[in-house]
């Protein structure tokens, strides 16, 4: 029996062993290997973006972190089925139930109502994941299109006795869920500065939260049990996680001001209403910086993406700013850094240029110990909490070994294979063709004709003018290779 002999027993099982990923998990404040409900399926729940305005860097890093995550996941091989709300009922600038309906103050400010405030950033958000090459997700499901779900769910509370209702409003009990405050370490009397929630005349307690408001300046409006009024913040991703996922998902993420009180109340929210873990793992991507300060639309020291773009930064090079430093770290923002992105993503890309167009000799053996070592150290970095630096760092290793190798078509053709396949998971390497001028182009066409006529000088001279026009061109062995120098 092969079974009895020990290597191919050992074989069998390491085969047969799940993927060794693990992730830091918010909830036990350890790594943890990534363990799902479904085998080979990740059900995937990430907080999107309130679209009163321009999302800004800060939001889109915490977007960029859940496609990485989403891309490595799929590398590995599982199914992700990844939801990403629009909250588009705006919550209040105070966490506390009080103050202004950010949505609402937009609309005011732009001489809108708030549901084409909502549809118009809407359409900015997923304008934005496209031009950074985000991979689809299953939806985006918006609030406003789940009230009646919310309500469902606010009516179990209440029948179970973790809601009470005072006038038209509804308030979460905390006290009725013992658990409150595990995620965020916000227990009972040590809860932190600023999460501390004054007393309120209508709460039973100054933790309980709002499922259900009545306002009547509040313009988005439906129908309730209660009467007129609008969802809390926390009660839309609890209902549209729910629909679109199931009761427990795999994997929860957020910024990491989501912890307090998003996802405390999330969890509160969801376990009460249907008696089942929420959630087996939370991932919590920290703040971008600017000058060390959290970049937040509300302070106005924030930059848009449309900001970075208009300063000659590429998608790719803003991908790369924004997942090269490790998600559980603060990055600060810096012109610099988008800089030494756009060097490293053009490398990339050149790198990836020259392999579809070989000019070397060296056969696959050549490169062949090189690329395994960098799959190996490129695998076992991202299964490590998706540690980007040594992923990276294994990529860049790699590019100089086999330019110093010099491939030729098969070494080419292995290493582009493998190039792409990592290239799936940060996507930033295929450089966007360059695009020429019709003046470029006519001086591009003329330079192949006098080639062909063998008439070496006038090639030479319009190569020259090319180049002082910042079009670079090289004479490869399938013909003229232009680019544009950056
Ligand atoms: P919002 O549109 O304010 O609801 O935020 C959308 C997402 O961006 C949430 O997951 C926030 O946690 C996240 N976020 C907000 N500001 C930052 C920041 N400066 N750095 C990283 N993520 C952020
Ligand atoms: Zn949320």
């Amino acid at each position: 029996m092969p079974g009895d002999v020990p290597g191919v027993t050992l074989r069998k099982l390491l085969a047969e062993s799940p993927v060794p990923i693990q992730f830091h998990n918010t909830l036990t404040k350890s790594k943890q290997p990534l363990e799902t409900l479904e085998k080979g399926v990740v059900r995937m729940y990430n907080c999107g973006p309130t679209v009163y305005s321009y999302p800004h860097i800060g939001n889109f890093r915490s977007f960029t972190f859940a496609d990485l995550l989403r891309r490595y996941l799929e590398y590995r091989g599982y199914e992700v089925r990844q939801v990403m709300n629009v909250t588009d009922v705006g919550h209040l600038v105070h966490d506390a139930d009080e103050g202004e309906d950010k949505l609402e103050a937009q609309a005011r400010r732009e001489k809108k109502d708030p549901w084409q405030i909502a549809r118009h950033y809407e359409e900015i958000f997923l304008g934005i994941r496209e031009k950074l090459g985000f991979a689809k997700a299953l939806a985006h499901p918006r609030a406003t299109d789940h009230i009646g779900e919310m309500i469902a769910i606010i009516e179990t509370l209440l029948a179970k006795g973790n809601a009470y209702v005072v006038g038209s409003n509804v308030y979460f009990s905390v006290a009725s869920f013992p658990a409150y405050g595990r995620l965020s370490g916000n227990v009972g009397d040590g809860l932190e500065a600023g999460a501390r929630i004054e007393p309120h005349p209508d709460k039973k307690d100054p933790r309980d939260f709002a499922l259900w408001k009545h306002d009547p300046q509040h313009i988005m409006q439906w129908d309730s049990p209660w009467g007129r009024g609008f969802p809390g913040w926390h009660i839309e991703c609890s209902a549209m996680s729910q629909k679109y996922l199931g009761e427990t998902l795999d994997i929860h993420t957020g910024g990491e001001d989501n912890i307090f009180p998003h996802h405390e109340c999330e969890i509160a929210q969801s376990e009460c209403a249907n008696g089942k873990p929420f959630c087996r793992l939370w991932m919590h991507a920290r703040f971008l910086l600017v000058d060390g300060q959290k970049m937040s639309k509300s302070t106005g020291n924030f930059l848009t993406v449309e900001d970075v773009f208009r300063k000659g930064v590429t998608p790719q090079a803003l991908r790369y700013a924004l997942s090269s430093t490790h998600y559980r770290q603060q990055q600060n923002f810096t012109w610099e850094a988008c800089s030494a992105a756009q060097q490293a993503v053009d490398r990339l890309a050149e790198y990836r240029r020259g392999l579809a167009d070989p000019a070397g000799t060296a056969p696959l053996s050549a490169v062949k110990s090189a690329l395994d070592a960098a799959q190996k150290a490129f695998e076992s970095a991202m299964d490590d909490d998706l540690n980007v630096s040594e992923a990276l760092g294994a990529v860049f290793t790699m590019i100089r070994d086999v330019n110093k190798a010099g491939p030729g078509p098969a070494a080419a053709a292995a290493a582009l294979e493998l190039f792409d396949r990592f290239d799936s998971v940060f996507n930033v390497g295929a450089a966007p063709p360059d695009v020429f001028t019709a003046e470029e182009q006519a001086l591009l066409d003329a330079r192949v004709a006098a080639r062909a006529a063998k008439n070496w000088a006038e090639s030479d001279r319009l190569r020259g003018v090319l180049e002082a026009g910042g079009v670079l061109v090289e004479d490869r062995a399938r013909g003229q290779r232009a680019r544009r120098r950056r």
